[in-house]
């Protein structure tokens, strides 16, 4: 029998609504039916919020001492450190990354709640210069119900950096995961209850975007939206919340220059750019998807890429030694094949991969092999559009002025990585770029204490470092006369 999941509302189990045909996830890496989960109409969408709005006027949360929230914060972490495996497993079963990157996604995910509840504890109001017989001071207080919406690539690294800011805040959250993996994010909100968080804080509505999504974010008593995902769904929240006057950060897609100098350590760098576009499919929204490589070392540094593109080995996510799985979805697969094909036709050479495994132990996964395009130019629509997937555009440039232009000419800006032993010039190269972060010989370091986020259409304000949690918070300023 196939397992149901129920959704999570007011801190409770909650069955689908009638009419609304549950979700069923497919195991990407073999095409089995993982599970169903009931999936929200627009009748759970209302009473989530509403139970969030009850939530925040209770009070409890709010009215908490922050080291009290801190606590309760540490103790979700604890909790999903204990169930790691299970959390690895249900991310695994659902996106198809490989065993090792999903256990490492669920220790970055507790760190980000231990992070955000040491946050919670130490920051408060500020007592501001006065410039009279008075005392000033602002507080930060939470909007209320925050609406945040993720997706499938990396569900539960991207629901902790929004659940856990926005609680530590004070407000209430309705989490709205991607329709493909809905389930790490009912079993953080059951962790979460667990943990102590009063019921009501944090509800679970599974569902598609353009009905669920969209109902939660037009919701009128939703105050806030975090969303991560692509720019089109970014710019149709957006503009309803521009009609509701309601503050929005948008964490989107990325066309991300990673640049090779010639004079840069060669083989580190070779080995950082697989990395940055292989690992996890290529399904990073940081991958470095467009590689510049200085002429003079343009062939070398390609023959070494292939080399790794096809060496690099590509299986079941749970095969000890997997580098590579499958891609999260059987129509993601086919959106990047044909992006592909479309690159061939338009006169790309397909240096590496272009087509899917020929591995019959494969054959019923959406598997796709490491690729790698060169004879490109880089206004060709295979180097302006976000593929998300394991394809690399490779470009050469002949200066520094040649390569920051090119490397610019992208409607994204959100990561950027650069090899050089020259320290000046990375200087020089990494304030030049428009990138939300610029990585100076390594690449994909993130850290929850560093603000993230993205330039021109890649996004609207920082998450993660100890400003996260002011995303999720309103200042007000507060004057005590002293006459
Ligand atoms: P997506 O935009 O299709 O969906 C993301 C989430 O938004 C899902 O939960 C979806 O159901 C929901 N959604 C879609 N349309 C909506 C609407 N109109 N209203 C409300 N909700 C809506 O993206 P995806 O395919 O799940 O994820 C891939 C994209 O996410 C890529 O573009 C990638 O670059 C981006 N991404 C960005 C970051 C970042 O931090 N910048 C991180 C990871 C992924």
């Amino acid at each position: 029998m196939l397992e149901h999941k129920p959704m999570l509302i007011a801190g409770k189990d909650a069955p689908g609504e009638d009419g609304i045909a549950p979700l069923v996830s497919v195991n990407p890496a073999t095409g089995a039916t993982n599970h169903e989960v009931a999936a929200a109409g627009p009748r759970a969408v209302d009473e989530a919020v509403r139970s969030a709005a009850q939530a925040c006027k209770a009070g409890a949360w709010t009215q908490m001492l922050p080291m009290q929230r801190a606590r309760i914060l540490f103790g979700i972490a604890d909790r999903m450190e204990r169930d790691g495996d299970h959390l690895a497993r249900l991310q695994m079963l659902e996106n198809g990354k490989v065993w090792s990157e999903c256990v490492k996604q669920v220790k970055s995910a507790a760190a980000t709640f231990r992070y955000y509840g040491a946050v919670c504890e130490t920051t408060g109001s500020e007592v501001t210069p006065a410039r009279g017989n008075y005392l000033s001071m602002t507080a930060y207080e939470p909007y209320g119900v925050v609406a945040a919406i993720t997706p499938w690539n990396s569900p539960l690294t991207m629901e902790a950096q929004k659940i856990a800011p926005a609680l530590a805040a004070g407000n209430a959250v309705v989490l709205k995961p991607s329709e493909v993996t809905p389930s790490t994010g009912l079993a953080v909100g059951r962790i979460a209850l667990e943990a102590g968080l009063p019921p009501g804080l944090l509800n679970v509505l599974p569902g598609t975007g353009h009905d669920v999504g969209a109902a939660l974010v037009a919701h009128p008593l939703v105050r806030m939206v975090s969303f991560t995902g692509g720019t089109e769904s970014g710019r149709r929240i957006a503009e309803v919340a521009a009609r509701k006057l309601m503050p929005v950060a948008l964490e989107l897609g990325g066309k991300s220059p990673h640049i090779v100098f010639a004079d840069a350590d060669i083989d580190a760098a070779v080995a950082a750019v697989a990395d940055g576009i292989f690992e996890g499919s290529g399904q990073s929204c940081v991958a470095g998807s467009r590689l510049f490589v200085q002429r003079s070392v343009h062939d070398a540094v390609v023959r070494k890429l292939v080399e790794r593109a096809r060496s690099l080995r590509v299986d079941l996510p749970d095969a000890a030694g997997a580098e590579m799985g499958p891609l999260a979805t059987f129509a993601h697969r086919d959106k990047v094949e044909r992006m592909v094909a479309d690159a061939r036709t338009a006169g790309a050479q397909i240096l590496a991969g272009g087509a899917r495994p020929g591995a019959a132990a494969l054959a019923r996964g959406a598997y796709y092999l490491p690729t790698v395009i060169g004879g490109i130019d880089n206004r060709a629509a295979i180097a302006q559009q976000e593929i998300f997937g394991p394809v690399l555009c490779v470009l050469p440039f002949d200066d520094e002025e040649d390569l920051i232009a090119q490397a610019n000419d992208s409607a994204f800006g959100l990561a950027s990585g650069v090899w050089t032993a020259d320290y000046q010039r990375a200087w020089r190269v990494a304030r030049a770029l428009e990138a939300g972060t610029v990585w100076i010989n390594t690449y994909k370091q993130l850290s929850i204490s560093t603000p993230f986020g993205g330039f021109k259409e890649s996004g609207i304000g920082r998450e993660k470092g100890a400003s996260g949690m002011r995303l999720y918070q309103q200042p007000k300023g507060i004057y005590f006369g002293m006459a």
